[in-house]
This record gives C-alpha cells, sequence and structure tokens, in this order.
C-alpha cells in the first residue's frame, strides 16, 4: 500500500478510529497547524495549553498509530479580531518554536478580510521572519477568497526578508491556484465534502498544472469533513490512469520536500527503520 501524507489535518477534533482508518489507508504522516476550536478562547494560557496538546499529547496519540506527527503554531484569524490577545499569543509563541515536530508558524492568514485580521498576519510574518521558519497560510473562504489571497500575497510580497518557496497558501481553488503559484509558493489543495475542492476538480487542477510545489490535503477538522480525503484523490487518480509516481509525487514527495525546509525537521520512513533493526545475514560456512 503506498504511503501518504496529510499535510493539514486537525487530529484533535478527530477519533482514534481515524487515526486508524488513516493508517490502514497508507498515512505515515500528518501536519496540523493551530486552528480555531469553534469557540473563542478565554485567554492567552488556552493558546498555551492547546499548544502543550499539539506538541505533546498528540504527537504521541499519532505515534500509536505508526503516524508522525509535525505541527505549525499561532493564533487563528478567526480571533485576531482582538489585536491585543493577538500580541500576547504571538509573543508567547517562541517558547515553543524549538519542540520536536514543530514545523512553523500557521495557518495564519485571513477570514473576513478585515483591517485586525491583517495587523495580526503582518505580526506573524514579523515572527516567521524573525525566527527563520516556514508559513503556513489560510485563505478565506468562498466569497472571500479570491480578495483574501490578492491582499495575502501582496502582504508577503511587501515583506523582503520572507523567501517565497518557504510558504505555503492552503486552500487553493481554480481561480487562486495560479496567483499562488506565479509568486513562486507552495500551494494546498483541500478536499473537503462542502466547499473548497473535490477529489476531481483536484484531479482536473493537477492536469492543468502539473505536480510542482501542489501539495493536497483534508484539513479535516470538527465540523463535516473527511480525512480519508487524500486516499481518495489518489483513487481518483488512478481512475485516470495517472501513474503511480505522479500521485506519490504529489502525496508524499512534495510534502516531505516542503517541510524538510525547516531546520528541525525529521524523518525516518518505517521501511528505513525496520532495516536498521534487522538482523545480520547469518554468515555461510
Ligand atoms: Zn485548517
Amino acid at each position: 500500500m503506498p504511503a501518504y501524507v496529510d499535510p493539514h489535518i486537525h487530529m484533535v477534533s478527530r477519533t482514534t478510529d481515524d487515526y486508524k482508518r488513516m493508517a490502514l489507508a497508507g498515512c505515515v504522516m500528518i501536519s496540523e497547524p493551530a486552528f480555531w476550536a469553534g469557540f473563542d478562547r478565554s485567554g492567552p494560557e488556552g493558546f498555551r495549553d492547546y499548544f502543550r496538546q499539539l506538541i505533546g499529547f498528540e504527537r504521541q496519540r499519532a505515534s500509536l498509530y505508526g503516524i508522525d506527527h509535525q505541527t505549525w503554531l499561532c493564533i487563528n484569524a478567526k480571533e485576531a479580531e482582538n489585536v491585543a490577545l493577538a500580541r500576547e499569543v504571538i509573543a508567547m509563541i517562541p517558547e515553543f518554536l524549538g519542540e520536536p515536530g514543530v514545523l512553523g508558524i500557521g495557518e495564519i492568514g485571513l477570514n473576513k478580510n478585515t483591517r485586525n485580521e491583517a495587523t495580526v498576519f503582518l505580526d506573524h510574518l514579523d515572527l516567521a521572519a524573525r525566527t527563520d521558519e516556514l508559513i503556513l497560510i489560510h485563505t478565506p473562504h468562498l466569497a472571500d477568497k479570491y480578495q483574501g489571497t490578492r491582499m495575502i500575497l501582496d502582504m508577503l510580497r511587501g515583506d523582503g526578508r520572507l523567501h517565497p518557496e518557504r510558504v505555503c497558501v492552503d486552500h487553493v481553488e481554480e481561480h487562486t491556484i495560479r496567483l499562488a503559484l506565479d509568486a513562486g509558493h507552495w500551494v494546498g489543495m483541500t478536499l473537503y465534502p462542502t466547499s473548497k475542492c473535490t477529489p476531481a476538480r483536484a484531479a482536473d487542477l493537477v492536469e492543468m498544472y502539473g505536480t510542482e510545489r501542489i501539495m493536497i490535503n483534508s484539513a479535516g477538522d470538527w465540523g463535516h469533513s473527511d480525512p480519508l480525503a487524500v486516499p481518495e484523490f489518489m483513487f481518483e487518480m488512478r481512475s485516470r490512469d495517472h501513474d503511480e509516481k505522479t500521485i506519490r509525487t504529489l502525496v508524499y514527495d512534495n510534502p516531505l520536500s516542503f517541510f524538510g525546509q525547516c531546520h528541525r525537521f525529521r524523518y525516518k520512513p518505517r521501511a528505513t527503520v525496520a532495516a536498521e533493526h534487522r538482523l545480520p545475514e547469518p554468515s555461510v560456512g
């Protein structure tokens, strides 16, 4: 069974059954961006506990299913209207940046494209530039997506310290993928049952844009979403006669290449680990 990575999924909201089904479908690694809990947290300590959960308990929970767990830290755009709180959280993030499994700052971005969201987004960019961290970006939903993506790309371009290839612009669709790729960024296509992309639309986009700097994710969370969306995409690609190498590039090699730019990132595929622990061949005679 081919291995795959889901580079965007919120496992704190998912069950052990999900972990097991993902492992059975070939999932070997996930990356989990910090996001909105479904309600606004009451203060900075709520975020401290959430970061500890991501870095500690959730990473351990994933490992029980043979899945490597990586994390991104931030305060989500949905909570950015409280700029004072956001600044307290951003000031706390460096405490956690040295921890194993932390890939960088994310998922930051815009939600309703407001002034306060832009202020907090720029503060996150400044933190990432000062600490030399990778960036994962959430682009807004539906009607706000095109305008929000343009605002985000302008703000990224405006900070000369940032390297485009160290930024992934997530939740791209037909009308935003080219903007992000042309700016030199990685992109994520999110396969969602109700909005964003479907497996078929993502496969169409791959047929139009190729495989370079493109990743596929489920963005599974506490709402209606599908933690097996990446294998659904692999199935769609096979049904269109795409070869296994192309599929592997999108769902395995590309996420590892993007994550590999983080100086803390370490990953040993299980096959390699097993080979290292294999007993030596018995000597002949
Ligand atoms: Zn997300």
